[in-house]
């Protein structure tokens, strides 16, 4: 009676655990319920950490806010982003479990066409999630991982928190670091490093301390990316020194504030309620 009962729970629990997953096509946030999902599978294979579903919620919110678009600013944050990876001598990829979950492939091909290096770099930082998420990037394509046995530390940075590679991060002199703790961006700029970010929160302190901030979702972010990449790879040098020069990421971040209010205005004036469709 007592195994029936347990196989009984344990169905259950099976079958909800398989139901759960399985998003239809049809619901009309079918995206993001779908991004959601590889969040938590990345968390149940071991990839993800407990504080990235909750990371990856803020960064939900702050999409509705921005309305689940690539907005003007971001686009041209891209660019300058990618000018100024293009340019530099030692770019590098920082890759955390977050982003692993949710743009594995992506995140290679950006740094294939961008001639990065790839780097594991994470905050709650073990052995184990090491290995997984580095086996994830292996499997897309990957031909080299960085940060599996770093020797280096950031300054001001304890233990585990500012581990880094040799040839990664601590030689970089460009790094792209998405989805990163304002902290660590902060000790990342302090030792000269030129740092691009990736981030929904206009007011994080990741974004407000980075050199280039991209406001946006990284599943929309890096696919435009690549395309940027493989566009403006044959400018002149010129070309992208310029872009760089005339990037202004106070203004841009300015912009997303000020896209945000208007947006809110005007769908407080217009009226949301019951409303289908929200385009503006
Ligand atoms: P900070 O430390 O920079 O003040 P925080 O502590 O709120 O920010 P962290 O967990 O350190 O946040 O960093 C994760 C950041 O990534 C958050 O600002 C979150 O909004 C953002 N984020 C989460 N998911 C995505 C996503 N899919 N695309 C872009 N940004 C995201
Ligand atoms: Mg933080």
């Amino acid at each position: 009676m007592h195994i029936r009962l347990s196989f009984i729970t344990f169905s259950l629990i099976l079958f909800l655990v398989v139901d759960m997953v399985k998003i239809p096509k049809s619901h009309p946030r079918y995206w993001s319920l779908l991004y959601r999902e590889k969040i938590i599978e990345g968390m149940e294979k071991g990839i993800t950490a407990k504080a990235g579903l909750i990371a990856h919620g803020r960064g939900e919110a702050f999409d509705y806010l921005i309305g689940e678009k690539t907005i003007p600013p971001a686009e041209t944050a891209m660019r300058a982003a990618i000018a100024k990876l293009l340019l530099a001598k030692h770019p590098v990829i920082s890759v955390n479990g977050n982003v692993a979950a949710l743009v594995p492939k992506e995140t290679v091909e950006l740094a294939k066409v961008l001639n990065a290096k790839l780097e594991i770099n994470l905050f709650y930082r073990t052995e184990e999630r090491v290995k997984k998420i580095a086996e994830v990037l292996y499997e897309n394509g990957a031909d080299e991982v960085l940060g599996i046995n770093p020797t280096k530390r950031i300054p001001g940075l304890e233990s585990e928190r500012g581990k880094v590679d040799e040839n990664g991060i601590w030689k970089a002199d460009v790094i792209l670091v998405p989805l990163e703790d304002g902290d660590r961006t902060e000790a990342l700029c302090r030792m000269g490093k030129f740092v691009i970010t990736v981030d929904l929160n206009p007011l994080s302190r990741s974004a407000r301390m980075a050199d280039i901030t991209i406001v946006d979702n990284i599943v929309r972010a890096y696919p435009r990316m690549i395309e940027l990449a493989k566009e403006m790879k044959s400018l002149p040098k010129e070309d992208l020194e310029k872009i760089v020069a005339t990037y202004d990421n106070s203004k841009v971040l300015s912009e997303v504030l000020i896209h945000i209010r208007d947006r809110l205005t005007k769908l407080a004036e217009g009226g949301i309620w019951k409303k289908e469709k929200l385009d503006i």
